[in-house]
């Protein structure tokens, strides 16, 4: 069995990678039952790989509703910025969160858009739209309340 998580071909009962300790998700023998089922990533037995990546499903379902809306809108973003607002934005690239903004930067010589953790400068924008430099970062920004 094939570990998923680096690769390492296993023997086929094992039941955690030879390699890297990871447990060998596919179908396989139940040691104790002696059941044919799928053991999952998380190392349970299923009767299927259905229901195992149902219960993934549910699981990444239950995660916690972030109060606020965000976006990846980010032709919106720049024209926000444009009108002089300040957006709290998260580089999920870098997992990084900043209050961005348009701006001077204090040389003199270098206008454009402050990030927190990453700067894109108007001399950016020749080889590449905003819009393509925020999908580089992974941005993702808080509407403001309108
Ligand atoms: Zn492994």
């Amino acid at each position: 069995m094939k570990c998923k998580k680096c690769g390492t071909e296993n023997p086929s009962l094992k039941k955690c990678c030879t390699n890297c300790g990871a447990y060998l998700e596919g179908w396989t023998v139940n040691n104790v039952t002696r059941e044919v089922g799928y053991r999952g990533g998380d190392g349970l037995f299923y009767e299927s790989e259905e229901d195992y990546l149902t219960k993934v499903e549910q699981l990444k379902n239950n995660q916690p509703m972030i109060p606020y809306k965000t976006s990846r809108d980010y032709s919106r973003l720049k024209q926000l910025l444009n009108e002089g607002n300040e957006i709290v934005c998260f580089s999920l690239k870098s997992k990084e969160c900043a209050l961005a903004k348009k701006q001077t930067f204090c040389d003199g010589q270098n206008f454009g858009y402050n990030f927190g953790c990453f700067h894109i400068f108007d001399h950016d924008l020749e080889e590449a739209t905003f819009e393509q430099l925020c999908e580089l970062y992974d941005v993702e920004f808080i509407e403001p309340d309108k």
